[in-house]
């Protein structure tokens, strides 16, 4: 079967068919559109689609060389690494713990050298510049502002040097993004507050979300309602990380306490399933809901498997949710942390869980869908960028 945009759009708003009965859901093929492309998907085709990314940190992304070159210009001398490669395995290594607390560690280093408005423009430049060059062509980078608010900029200025560095990338390379301020969940709550005004005072330029990120062991997302009702009160967009390093209650805060349009991760959700022989045989209301009103759910494979949040790769539920139906996107993270691009994790998708040609279109239609950017951009971006590049690929590669 091949989507059409008429088919895609006019389940914009709609629940998904497929599959479901009374309590059990079934994996049903017809969800995805079906192409004969040998598998897994070669590096070459798959660097070559077009790719939708929602969920990647803006100070978990630098390009090694660039933390070496602004560390030697800001006179930072705390990386553990003079040379690229070394550095970037060192990162690679740090998160690798199976702890989020330990995956976080490294943050101090890549926060340490974006102190400064040409530092904040280049990586942000660069981030999309490496983007765009895997063919991403919608992609929202987030950061927590105050962070780089230690030295000389306030947090207008911090601002101003992010959006100046993606305005550029785009003008060059003609990818286009939102902005995602976060809050983290051990600041305070007027801390929060302090954030969410920030970012709806930048609504209009370049800032399309407001999420809440860090350690949620302890640090529940409703203790931060206050900011996340002022976003509300502002007609904002709202994802927030939850049910990764603690369970379904997170997921369940996030949405119904702070009114969440997208979970960060949400991998533990499969608590609140039921599975025999890998089918959904039973759903908790929580995961109903999600499934119900279509909740993106922004899953991190890499990276989930780095801070511990599942077990192993092969435990991890991705190919549960997005057979049963639900709103599933694909997405890095943290691209240096975890040593990823966004081709990487949707050539694993396919090597590991047998995701073909149909399956990424149908993640990057999820995902263009579910993007905080207006709905005539997603619409247009859908119809001129995504699906015929599809349709492209499928023809250029006959039946195996
Ligand atoms: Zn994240």
């Amino acid at each position: 079967m091949r989507l059409n945009l008429t088919s895609l759009l006019a389940s914009e708003t709609g629940v998904a068919g497929g599959g479901r009965t009374e309590n059990h859901i079934t994996l049903d093929a017809s969800m995805s559109p079906t192409y004969s492309i040998p598998m897994p998907l070669a590096r070459e085709l798959v660097h070559s689609l077009p790719k939708v990314l929602l969920h990647e940190h803006l100070d978990g992304g630098l390009r090694p060389q660039t933390l070496l070159d602004l560390a030697a210009d800001q006179g930072y001398a705390g990386l553990p690494e003079s040379e690229p490669d070394a550095l970037a395995k060192w990162f690679q290594r740090g998160a690798d713990r199976g702890s989020l607390a330990l995956y976080l560690e490294g943050f101090a280093h890549t926060i340490a050298v974006m102190q400064s408005p040409d530092a904040l423009e280049r990586i942000a430049f660069e981030a999309l510049e490496d983007l765009a060059e895997e063919n991403v062509v919608y992609a929202e980078l987030r950061f927590a502002p105050h962070f780089a608010t230690t030295d000389a900029m306030d947090l207008d200025a911090v601002m101003d040097a992010v959006h100046r560095g993606c305005e550029r990338a785009r003008a060059e390379h003609g990818i286009e993004y939102g902005l995602i301020i976060c809050a983290m969940r051990n600041e305070t709550s007027a801390h929060s507050l302090e954030m969410a005004q920030l970012a709806s005072s930048w609504f209009d330029r370049g800032v399309v979300g407001f999420d809440l990120a860090g350690e949620e062991e302890g640090h529940p997302s409703k203790h931060h309602v206050e900011a996340f009702q002022l976003i509300q009160r502002r007609n904002g967009s709202i994802t927030i990380h939850a049910g990764e390093s603690f369970g379904p209650e997170s997921i369940w805060q996030a949405l119904q306490y702070c009114g969440a349009h997208r979970i960060g991760h949400g991998t533990r959700l499969i608590e609140d399933l039921g599975l025999h022989d890998g089918q959904v045989v039973h759903m908790g209301g929580l995961a109903r809901y999600i499934l119900d009103h279509r909740i993106p759910i922004e899953v991190c494979l890499s990276s989930n498997v780095h801070t511990g949040a599942t077990p192993s790769l092969a435990e991890h539920p991705f190919p549960v949710f997005l057979h049963g139906g639900f709103r599933v996107t694909l997405n890095t993270d943290n691209r240096l942390m975890s040593g990823v691009t966004m081709t990487d994790e949707l050539v694993l998708a396919s090597e590991q869980f047998g995701c073909a040609l149909g399956d990424l279109e149908r993640l990057t239609v999820n995902a263009m869908k579910s993007a905080f950017c207006g709905y005539h951009d997603r619409k247009r971006i859908l119809a001129e960028r995504i699906l015929p590049a599809y349709r492209q690929a499928a023809d250029a590669n006959p039946d195996a």
